[in-house]
C-alpha cells in the first residue's frame, strides 16, 4: 500500500482523505494496540462494536477553526470512531464548544448522535489510539502526513487553530509549515493562552493558539477549568471570523 504521505497528498477532498485514512496500517505497534483494545473492550462497553481503526477529523470541510489534540483515546474515539467522542475529555471539550456557539449540542456520545460543529474541525496529529496515550516520535512523524494533508485541504478557509497540549504543538508546527504557513524563528513556544500569527506565503495568515489539553489529568486537578478553555475558544473563534 502507498505511504501515508502519498495517500494524503493525492487526496483531492477531505472526504477522500478521511476515507483513505481509515485504512492506514503504517504503524505496526498502533495497529496492534487499537485492534487488541477493540477486541478485548472495557467491561462497561462490552456490547459495543468498537471502531478499532484510525479516527478521521470531525467537522465541516470548510472550517475556519481547527482544534488539534493528541490522539484518540482507547475506549473513547477508538470505540466510537469520532474525535473526542465517548470519553471525559470530550465531555469537557464539547460542552465548551456548545457554550461558545460552536457546536449544536453539549454532548458527544456516538456517531449519529446528531452533533454538528459550526465552522470547526477537530483533528489530531496521531490518528490511532496509542498505549498509555503516548505515541513514539516515529509514529508521530509518520502520521503527520495525514495532518498536513488535512490542513492543506482546509487552507482556503482556515484562519485559526487551537492546539491542545505541548505534544500537539510540537507535532502541529511542522505540519502547518508543510501546509503553507511560515513558522517564525525562534519557534513559538507552547503555553496556555499562547497566541501567535503564522504568515502565509500566499493567502491569509493563521492565528495559532495554545491551550492545555482537556485530559482528565488537567481538568480534574483544575489546571484547566471550563472558563479557561472557553476563553481560548472564544479568542480563536473571533480570530477565525466565526463571531
Ligand atoms: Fe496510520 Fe497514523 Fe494510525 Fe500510524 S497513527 S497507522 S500513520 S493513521
Amino acid at each position: 500500500m502507498a505511504s501515508p504521505e502519498q495517500r494524503a497528498r493525492t487526496a483531492r477532498s477531505l472526504a477522500v482523505l478521511d476515507e483513505r485514512l481509515t485504512h492506514c496500517r503504517a504503524c505496526p505497534r498502533l495497529v496492534a494496540w487499537r485492534e487488541e483494545t477493540a477486541r478485548v473492550k472495557r467491561r462497561a462497553y462490552a456490547d459495543w462494536d468498537y471502531w478499532g481503526r484510525p479516527v478521521p477529523g470531525f467537522g465541516p470541510p470548510d472550517a475556519a477553526l481547527a482544534i488539534i489534540g493528541l490522539a484518540p483515546a482507547a475506549h473513547g474515539a477508538n470505540r466510537t470512531g469520532r474525535m473526542f467522542t465517548g470519553d471525559r475529555s470530550g465531555d469537557v471539550l464539547y460542552a465548551a464548544l456548545h457554550a461558545e456557539g460552536l457546536a449544536s449540542q453539549p454532548t458527544s456520545t456516538h456517531r449519529g448522535d446528531g452533533l454538528e460543529l459550526y465552522g470547526v474541525r477537530i483533528t489530531a496529529p496521531v490518528h490511532c489510539a496509542p498505549p498509555a496515550n503516548r505515541p513514539t516520535p516515529q509514529e508521530r512523524d509518520t502520521c503527520r502526513a495525514w495532518l498536513t494533508g488535512e490542513l492543506r485541504l482546509l487552507r482556503p478557509t482556515l484562519r485559526a487553530a487551537v492546539v491542545l497540549g505541548a505534544f500537539g504543538w510540537q507535532a502541529a508546527l511542522p505540519a502547518l509549515a508543510e501546509a503553507g504557513w511560515e513558522i517564525p524563528r525562534p519557534r513559538p513556544v507552547f503555553g496556555h493562552g499562547a497566541h501567535t500569527v503564522l504568515p502565509a506565503a500566499e493567502g491569509p495568515d493563521l492565528h495559532l493558539f495554545g491551550c492545555y489539553h482537556v485530559s482528565q489529568q488537567n481538568t480534574f486537578t483544575g489546571r484547566l477549568t471550563p472558563a479557561m478553555l472557553r476563553a481560548v475558544l472564544r479568542d480563536a473563534a473571533r480570530a477565525a471570523g466565526l463571531r
